[in-house]
Protein backbone atom coordinates (compact mmCIF):
# COMPACT_ATOMS: atom_id res chain seq x y z
CA UNK A 1 0.00 0.00 0.00
CA UNK A 2 2.78 2.67 0.60
CA UNK A 3 4.72 1.74 -2.22
CA UNK A 4 1.40 2.36 -3.80
CA UNK A 5 1.06 5.02 -2.30
CA UNK A 6 4.65 6.78 -2.50
CA UNK A 7 4.33 5.48 -6.66
CA UNK A 8 1.02 7.71 -7.11
CA UNK A 9 3.15 10.34 -5.20
CA UNK A 10 5.95 10.83 -7.46
CA UNK A 11 3.73 10.47 -10.54
CA UNK A 12 2.07 13.30 -9.28
CA UNK A 13 4.49 15.40 -9.29
CA UNK A 14 6.04 14.38 -12.41
CA UNK A 15 2.63 16.00 -13.58
CA UNK A 16 4.03 18.98 -12.19
CA UNK A 17 7.54 18.67 -13.62
CA UNK A 18 5.94 18.63 -16.85
CA UNK A 19 5.03 21.99 -17.50
CA UNK A 20 7.96 23.45 -20.08
CA UNK A 21 10.29 25.40 -19.63
CA UNK A 22 10.14 28.37 -20.97
CA UNK A 23 6.18 28.49 -21.59
CA UNK A 24 5.55 29.90 -25.16
CA UNK A 25 2.28 31.12 -26.69
CA UNK A 26 0.82 33.16 -29.50
CA UNK A 27 -2.12 34.81 -30.45
CA UNK A 28 -4.24 33.65 -33.56
CA UNK A 29 -2.99 35.01 -36.38
CA UNK A 30 0.66 34.93 -34.35
CA UNK A 31 0.86 38.76 -34.50
CA UNK A 32 1.58 38.55 -30.65
CA UNK A 33 4.00 36.08 -29.05
CA UNK A 34 5.08 35.57 -25.73
CA UNK A 35 7.70 33.51 -23.53
CA UNK A 36 7.60 32.69 -19.90
CA UNK A 37 10.80 31.26 -17.97
CA UNK A 38 9.10 30.56 -14.75
CA UNK A 39 6.61 28.04 -13.07
CA UNK A 40 2.88 29.02 -12.96
CA UNK A 41 1.91 30.65 -9.85
CA UNK A 42 -1.67 30.15 -10.36
CA UNK A 43 -4.32 27.63 -12.58
CA UNK A 44 -7.26 28.20 -12.80
CA UNK A 45 -11.11 29.13 -14.32
CA UNK A 46 -12.70 32.22 -13.86
CA UNK A 47 -16.64 32.63 -14.87
CA UNK A 48 -16.79 36.68 -13.97
CA UNK A 49 -19.12 38.22 -16.81
CA UNK A 50 -16.50 40.00 -18.20
CA UNK A 51 -14.17 37.05 -19.03
CA UNK A 52 -17.78 35.75 -20.40
CA UNK A 53 -18.01 38.48 -23.17
CA UNK A 54 -14.35 39.01 -23.92
CA UNK A 55 -13.88 34.81 -24.59
CA UNK A 56 -17.57 34.64 -26.08
CA UNK A 57 -17.82 31.27 -24.28
CA UNK A 58 -18.41 30.25 -20.20
CA UNK A 59 -15.73 30.63 -18.80
CA UNK A 60 -11.50 31.76 -18.96
CA UNK A 61 -8.71 29.39 -19.12
CA UNK A 62 -6.31 31.20 -16.95
CA UNK A 63 -2.55 30.53 -15.85
CA UNK A 64 -1.16 33.19 -13.64
CA UNK A 65 2.89 33.67 -14.05
CA UNK A 66 5.29 36.28 -12.48
CA UNK A 67 5.13 39.25 -14.65
CA UNK A 68 8.71 39.86 -14.65
CA UNK A 69 9.64 37.06 -16.11
CA UNK A 70 6.70 37.31 -18.93
CA UNK A 71 8.12 38.49 -22.15
CA UNK A 72 5.40 40.07 -25.27
CA UNK A 73 6.49 40.49 -28.40
CA UNK A 74 4.23 42.12 -31.32
CA UNK A 75 3.38 45.66 -32.52
CA UNK A 76 -0.81 44.36 -32.71
CA UNK A 77 -0.81 43.90 -28.54
CA UNK A 78 -3.73 46.13 -27.73
CA UNK A 79 -5.17 46.46 -24.00
CA UNK A 80 -8.44 47.16 -22.83
CA UNK A 81 -9.76 47.99 -19.09
CA UNK A 82 -12.44 46.49 -17.35
CA UNK A 83 -13.78 46.86 -13.84
CA UNK A 84 -14.73 43.57 -11.53
CA UNK A 85 -18.16 43.30 -10.25
CA UNK A 86 -18.26 44.64 -6.93
CA UNK A 87 -14.62 45.25 -6.60
CA UNK A 88 -12.69 48.82 -7.03
CA UNK A 89 -9.93 47.04 -8.75
CA UNK A 90 -9.57 47.09 -12.47
CA UNK A 91 -8.72 44.25 -15.16
CA UNK A 92 -6.22 45.59 -17.64
CA UNK A 93 -7.09 42.56 -20.48
CA UNK A 94 -4.18 42.59 -23.32
CA UNK A 95 -5.29 41.08 -26.41
CA UNK A 96 -4.40 41.33 -30.15
CA UNK A 97 -6.40 43.93 -32.27
CA UNK A 98 -4.99 42.03 -35.76
CA UNK A 99 -6.95 38.73 -34.80
CA UNK A 100 -9.01 40.02 -31.62
CA UNK A 101 -7.29 36.57 -29.67
CA UNK A 102 -7.38 37.54 -25.40
CA UNK A 103 -3.73 36.64 -24.33
CA UNK A 104 -3.06 38.00 -20.81
CA UNK A 105 -4.50 40.39 -18.22
CA UNK A 106 -3.00 42.27 -15.42
CA UNK A 107 -5.24 42.84 -12.54
CA UNK A 108 -4.59 46.09 -10.22
CA UNK A 109 -5.12 44.44 -6.71
CA UNK A 110 -3.01 41.10 -7.41
CA UNK A 111 0.32 43.66 -8.71
CA UNK A 112 3.53 41.10 -9.83
CA UNK A 113 1.16 38.13 -11.25
CA UNK A 114 0.40 38.06 -15.16
CA UNK A 115 -2.96 35.64 -16.07
CA UNK A 116 -2.54 33.97 -19.53
CA UNK A 117 -5.44 33.07 -21.56
CA UNK A 118 -4.61 29.07 -21.31
CA UNK A 119 -5.93 28.65 -24.86
CA UNK A 120 -3.26 30.99 -26.53
CA UNK A 121 -0.13 28.74 -24.77
CA UNK A 122 1.82 25.98 -27.56
CA UNK A 123 1.54 23.23 -25.34
CA UNK A 124 -1.51 23.94 -22.11
CA UNK A 125 -2.29 19.44 -21.75
CA UNK A 126 -0.11 20.39 -18.32
CA UNK A 127 -2.95 22.61 -17.48
CA UNK A 128 -4.54 21.64 -14.13
CA UNK A 129 -6.84 23.93 -12.63
CA UNK A 130 -7.24 24.16 -8.50
CA UNK A 131 -9.62 27.31 -8.60
CA UNK A 132 -12.60 28.45 -9.95
CA UNK A 133 -13.82 32.20 -9.13
CA UNK A 134 -16.82 34.26 -9.65
CA UNK A 135 -18.91 30.75 -9.64
CA UNK A 136 -21.77 33.08 -8.35
CA UNK A 137 -21.82 34.87 -11.95
CA UNK A 138 -21.24 31.25 -13.66
CA UNK A 139 -24.38 30.07 -15.94
CA UNK A 140 -26.11 27.16 -15.19
CA UNK A 141 -24.87 25.43 -17.59
CA UNK A 142 -21.23 25.87 -17.83
CA UNK A 143 -18.84 23.14 -16.77
CA UNK A 144 -17.27 23.00 -13.59
CA UNK A 145 -13.81 20.87 -12.75
CA UNK A 146 -12.85 18.24 -10.38
CA UNK A 147 -10.63 18.75 -7.84
CA UNK A 148 -10.90 22.74 -7.78
CA UNK A 149 -11.41 25.33 -5.25
CA UNK A 150 -14.51 27.29 -5.72
CA UNK A 151 -14.95 31.42 -4.22
CA UNK A 152 -18.07 33.40 -5.26
CA UNK A 153 -15.68 36.23 -6.22
CA UNK A 154 -12.19 36.94 -6.37
CA UNK A 155 -10.15 35.42 -3.44
CA UNK A 156 -8.53 38.18 -1.02
ZN1 LIG B 1 -3.23 38.06 -33.59
ZN1 LIG C 1 -12.94 36.79 -15.17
Amino acid sequence: MQAGLATVLVWGLGCVADVPRPITGRCLCGGVTYSVDAEPVWQGVCYCANCQRQTATAFSVIVGVPSKTLTVQGSTLASFQTASEGYQSTTERRFCSACGSPIFSTIESMPGVAFLKAGTIDDASWFEPTVEIWTRSAQPWAPHFENTMPYERTPG
